[in-house]
């Protein structure tokens, strides 16, 4: 018999049979790890331990520790629910069952819409089908037999799927749950070699649903559900599930009176006096952050010309997503979607020495892009929107100062919201603009940048633009969730197509190279994530009412009004709740707007001069005057999302007193 040469990660390699499976590998190279199998990669392919070597290879063995593991899990447990569905609902016909970001779904044609105790009943089943460990089978059929054999059983989407997935192959995949009668699925794969390594799963919802999207096609029913490697993985998923929905931007939006949106407008946020405050605090803090680091603020139109669209090749590729206008001339003209273009042109408007260089624009101005209605969905992705959008026009040995600048003020921000960073510096790709050796070139000065600066990132090779590197930032918010917010991205396209240049030392002309960048990305999908890092309890800093004065009766009213009055002049933004409600009541309406400090102001504080201070947490901070309350609420503010605060000072003041 023939022998293969396999290479494993160590870089060892052995001699096996021609047609060993991946799964004698792993029983050669250990019990332990024959036990833990899942699949193979093979060649860097994942495939079934069932798979035959055939020919010389790398070959690793997944196990639950590899990252690949999580989502073979998950396809497996969508056709492990699969199972269970078409047991319990016989009948019932089968879409497709993807593993996702956060789990599984899987799509069916079910006699009537699932009710909630179906999808306990489908859990207990899936849990039963898993206890008996049952085989996951990878079967060849003729491409002409299975589609026959999918017809018999009144499984037209099955078929319609391999008529359009395996044209000109003789042969389709299938897997088996068991054995055909027990389930069976048209699958190109992997899977896991059996149920009994499926141990961490839970159904969480279901919803209407249509054959490939498209609500002309057949009406389906569509069970998430979402699965782990471990019951602890799982358990800590499903915290951050609930606690996600407590957090809600669009429900937390609506209760602190934010924003709210109109069917006439879709994605774009009608901002209410105090989301407008929350928006125009961050808005400022960025300008605060930038202007004094050698950004100037500009503003660039918001239609242009279908011109300016073919030179930044925009109208040959992201037509689609731009609202189109016309001029009044008949001109074809379009929103814009991003502020890049506008800056070349003012860029290029004058003529620029290597003295003047860097030169970095920030604008805020909104824009527009046409988002698919369906996809929509509160702040986070929406079709109006402004960023803390900035370009820097740099020379090519300037690179690495300018990145490890930006990575400076990257640090900064995030501190200042107390929420954590990861950068990753992604390289050159396959298909590049340029030579070797300017890549090379700038991806060194963005490592050296990175590891000036003291950061600590990932390297996703491969994973640049075409036209240039890039270092994307994932935030992590307050329930461990991950957001792509920041980004720095070097651009050597575009300097070529607006002919973007600067007079050298040398007295002739050389190309700029610019930096797209954005610290917090979209102030829209920023404050979405702000909401919910923060669970609507802004720090004193964002928060858009950072105190409300509480008079216990009417005969309060005046003495309420000159301590709003004091707080407003010394910059805080207060307010006074005139209602002639109970003192509880205002109390708790103030608790429930996550307001920060509650000042309540009755017979005594006006006597005295004081007010009695209570935080939203409901602790009560006790009297304070009027100038100690401003002095700690500044110096709060002065430390953002820093520890300090005002509490912390008051309880030392209430000390001394
Ligand atoms: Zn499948
Ligand atoms: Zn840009």
């Amino acid at each position: 018999m023939s022998q293969v040469t396999i290479t494993l990660p160590d870089g060892s390699s052995r001699s096996v049979p021609a047609g060993t499976p991946v799964r004698d590998v792993a029983t050669q190279i250990s019990p332990g790890l024959a036990r833990a199998a899942l699949a193979g990669i093979v060649d860097g392919r994942m495939v079934d331990l069932s798979y035959a070597l055939d020919r010389d290879a790398d070959v690793r063995i997944v196990t639950d520790r590899s990252p690949e593991a999580l989502a073979l899990t998950r396809h497996s447990t969508a056709h492990l629910m699969a199972a269970a569905v078409t047991q319990l609902f016989p009948g019932t016909q089968c879409g497709i069952g993807p593993a996702t970001e956060e789990g599984f779904f899987y799509d069916f044609v079910v006699e009537r819409p699932f009710k909630p105790e179906d999808l306990d009943a489908i859990e207990r089943k899936m849990k039963e089908l898993a206890s008996q460990d049952l085989i996951y089978e990878r079967q060849m059929w003729p491409r002409e037999e299975a589609k026959a054999f999918f017809a018999q059983r009144g499984e037209p989407l099955k078929v319609q799927l391999i008529d359009e997935k395996t044209e000109g192959q003789a042969e389709v995949s299938c897997y088996t749950i068991k054995d055909k009668d027990t389930f069976i699925d048209f699958c190109v794969g992997p899977h896991v070699p059996s149920t009994g390594k499926l141990k961490a799963f839970k159904l969480l919802s279901h919803s209407n649903a249509y054959w490939k999207g498209d609500a002309r096609n057949q009406a389906m029913q569509r069970v998430y559900g979402t699965a782990f490697l471990s019951d602890r993985d799982l358990k800590a998923h499903l915290t951050q599930i609930e606690e996600a929905k407590k957090r809600d931007h669009r429900k937390l939006g609506r209760e602190l009176g934010l924003f709210t949106f109109h069917p006439w407008a879709p994605g774009a946020a009608f901002w209410q006096d105090k989301g407008t405050t929350l928006y125009n605090t961050l808005a400022n803090y960025m300008r605060d952050v930038l202007l004094p680091n050698g950004y100037v603020e500009v503003k660039t139109p918001i239609v242009f010309n279908k011109a300016l669209w073919e030179t930044s090749g925009h109208w040959s590729h992201y037509r689609e997503n731009m609202f189109q206008v016309h001029g009044s001339e008949g001109e074809e003209m379009a929103m814009k979607a991003m502020n890049c273009p506008g800056h070349y042109l003012l860029y290029a408007s004058d003529v620029h020495s290597y003295r003047e260089l860097p030169i970095r624009f920030h604008e805020q101005t909104p824009l527009h892009r046409n988002e698919l209605a369906g996809v929509l969905s509160g702040l986070t992705r929406v079709r109006q929107f402004s960023q803390d959008d900035g370009h820097c026009f740099v020379m090519p040995e300037q690179i690495g100062d300018e990145v490890e600048r930006l990575l400076k003020l990257v640090r900064r921000v995030y501190d200042d919201l107390g929420m954590s960073f990861q950068p990753k510096l992604s390289t050159r790709p396959e298909e590049h603009l340029g030579d070797k050796a300017t890549w090379d070139q700038a991806e060194a000065q963005l490592r050296g940048a990175l590891e000036k600066a003291g950061e600590r990132y990932v390297v996703d090779e491969g994973g640049g633009n075409f036209y240039g590197p890039k270092i994307d930032f994932d935030v992590t918010d307050a329930i461990g969730r991950k957001w792509q917010c920041a980004t720095i991205q070097l651009d050597y396209q575009m300097p070529e197509r607006f002919d973007l240049k600067y007079i050298g030392a040398d007295n002739t002309e050389h190309r700029v190279v610019v930096i797209h960048r954005a610290i917090l990305g979209s102030f829209e999908r920023f404050i979405a994530i702000l909401i919910e890092h923060y669970a609507g309890a802004f720090p004193l800093w964002l928060a858009p009412v950072q105190a409300v004065v509480l008079p216990i009766s009417d005969r309060h009213l005046a003495y309420g009004a000159s301590v709003r009055d004091r707080l407003q002049a010394a910059g805080l933004r207060a307010t006074l709740d005139e209602r002639q409600e109970k003192i509880g009541y205002k109390i708790r309406e103030a608790q429930l707007q996550k307001v920060p400090y509650m000042l309540v102001v009755g017979d005594r504080e006006a006597e005295t001069g004081t007010v009695a201070v209570r935080e939203r947490s409901g602790g009560d901070r006790g009297s304070s005057t009027i100038e100690a309350f401003i002095d700690a609420a500044r110096d709060e503010v002065s430390h953002k999302g820093k520890p300090a605060a005002v509490s912390a000072q008051l309880s030392e003041l209430t000390a001394e007193s």
